[in-house]
């Protein structure tokens, strides 16, 4: 079936990943109202066994997890690294393992967890606390996106066919 629905939104945001829900959360932190992101997976925590691997959080990523309040619930989900080895295989297999010295003593700890938790982890603080204000739906694939100078139109599949009107600035 082809349907041609269209929508008014402030923000569409293409992408339910990590980055794509991080923006939403920081739109929303920053008073950003009605912020759609569209997903083409079917949930945030869908496990696809081709793409299946883990996030190391470290220092650098924290500091999104700091903003969000959320690093203690990382924590909680994830395995946490803090010493660092290296481990040389000579060609006859004899391996020689050595305890890497750690130059910043703050470092902190990384945290490693699926990609699968941590999207999932983003996606329950939306639910929690900005339902009113950021809108993910899922199974929904961008195919274009057109500037009509006035409006951005986003076409995408769901069900059907439909696009969305996003109004530009003045
Ligand atoms: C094997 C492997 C290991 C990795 N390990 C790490 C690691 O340890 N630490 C780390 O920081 N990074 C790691 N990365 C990099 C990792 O991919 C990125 O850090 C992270 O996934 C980027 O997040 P993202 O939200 O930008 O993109 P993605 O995770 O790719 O998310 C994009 C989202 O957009 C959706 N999407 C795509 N196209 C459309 C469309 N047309 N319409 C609707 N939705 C769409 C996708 O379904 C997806 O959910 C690894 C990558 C690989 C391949």
């Amino acid at each position: 079936m082809t349907m041609n629905h269209s929508y008014r939104k402030n923000v569409v945001i293409i992408g339910g990943g990590p980055a794509g829900l991080s923006a939403a959360l920081m739109l929303a932190k920053r008073g950003w109202k009605d912020i759609t992101v569209l997903e083409k997976r079917p949930s945030a925590n869908y496990y696809e066994p081709d793409k299946s691997f883990s996030y190391q959080i470290d220092g650098r990523g924290q500091k999104l997890t700091d903003s969000l309040e959320i690093t203690d619930k990382l924590a909680d989900l994830s395995v946490a690294s803090t010493e660092f080895y290296l481990t040389f295989i000579q060609k006859d297999g004899t391996r020689k393992t050595k305890k890497l010295p750690i130059v910043d003593s703050q470092r902190k700890a990384a945290y490693w967890l699926p990609r699968s938790s941590f999207v999932q982890l983003l996606y329950q603080e939306i639910q929690q606390y900005w339902q009113e204000t950021i809108q993910v739906l899922f199974n929904i694939e961008c195919i274009e996106i057109k500037d009509n100078s006035e409006n951005l139109e986003i076409r995408f599949f769901s069900t059907c066919y439909a696009k969305l009107t996003i109004k530009m600035p003045v």
